[in-house]
């Protein structure tokens, strides 16, 4: 995130037996599950397939670059019925490796291929950028040609400081992805005015904060253990100095929200989910940027997302 790989990562992958400990035969509503990658990807988990055949009663989502892998162990996939695969390819050929960077679109394809044969649901998700928008129809009809039971294209939210995102690789500069030409920003939406971030207008305009995920049922466990009532809450601490320390003044302790400390209906019944965060939604203390960002119910980006993701 913003540039350079930053050196307070926590890289790790979820043990296994973290996952294995949750108590899923008594979470009876527990029908979805989606390994969403938020700092990675689900295909370099070394144990990917022991935690597919755990959640053997849900239904799973694996979003992935799917640049990894052989063709055999794709087929093996394709078998499971309560697999779909979401594969994010943002362009067709070279375009698509200008933002998933030493992905190759070749493999992606013959991995895709090989999954959809076996008789693996496959959705395709297309992030639209300026270097790939003139790729939208073709994309549409290969996506048919290759079985993808749907292709969604979507904007990405990195344009919303700026209309271009610089790409770096050990702090040198390479390029810009730039905003595809229809695409409004919440920045604009907002209109805030040039050089300016859009959070004063935000901020003026916001209405009450009302937790999507929670609405929906969901919950974020990220890759180090800690869970969150969403995947932006969970990303947070790998972002800008200020939400890591917002948040930590609202979490206190992280042991409080960890599974390899604590089990889950400990951290969902705790202090944190019970009280300081559903305190903040009403701005005791205070509340998050990332819930004023995304879910303030005047200009949030998820009440805003009719407007702010839809593509022609
Ligand atoms: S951003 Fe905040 S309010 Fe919105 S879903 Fe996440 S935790 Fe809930």
């Amino acid at each position: 995130m913003l540039g350079n790989v930053h050196k307070d990562l926590n890289v790790t992958h979820l043990d296994v037996n973290v996952i294995k400990n949750l108590p899923i035969e008594g979470l009876i509503n527990l029908k979805k599950v989606t390994f969403c990658g938020n700092f990675g990807d689900p295909l370099m988990h070394p144990d990917l397939n022991e935690i597919v055949d755990f959640f053997q009663a849900q239904q799973i989502t694996i979003s992935t670059n799917a640049s990894l892998r052989s063709k055999q162990w794709w087929s093996e996939l394709g078998t499971n019925k309560n697999v779909t695969v979401t594969f994010c390819i943002d362009g067709i050929g070279k375009e698509h490796e200008f933002y998933r960077r030493n992905t190759s679109y070749k493999k992606i394809i013959e991995n895709a291929k090989s999954f959809i044969e076996a008789g693996g649901t496959a959705r395709w998700q297309f992030i639209v950028f300026k270097h790939n928008e003139h790729q939208i129809s073709e994309a549409k009809e290969l996506s048919r040609q290759l079985g993808f039971e749907i292709i969604e294209f979507i904007y990405s939210d990195r344009f919303d400081t700026d209309d271009k995102w610089k790409v770096y690789e050990n702090n040198k500069y390479l390029y810009d992805l730039e905003k595809p030409a229809k695409q409004i920003t919440l920045k604009s939406h907002l209109n805030s005015k040039p050089g300016e971030k859009y959070w004063k207008e935000l901020n003026e305009n916001k209405g009450p904060i009302s937790c999507v995920w929670s609405e929906q049922r969901k919950l974020y466990i990220h890759s180090d253990g800690t869970v969150y009532p969403c995947c932006l809450l969970g990303s947070v601490r790998a972002g800008k100095n200020i939400e890591k320390l917002m948040l930590k003044k609202l979490i206190k302790d992280y042991k409080q929200i960890d599974l390899y400390k604590k089990d889950l209906i400990s951290i969902i019944t705790s202090d944190v989910f019970k009280k300081a965060l559903p305190d903040s939604f009403k701005e005791k203390p205070f509340s998050h940027p990332v819930c004023i960002e995304f879910c303030n119910k005047a200009t949030g980006k998820y009440y805003t997302s009719d407007l702010l993701k839809s593509v022609n």
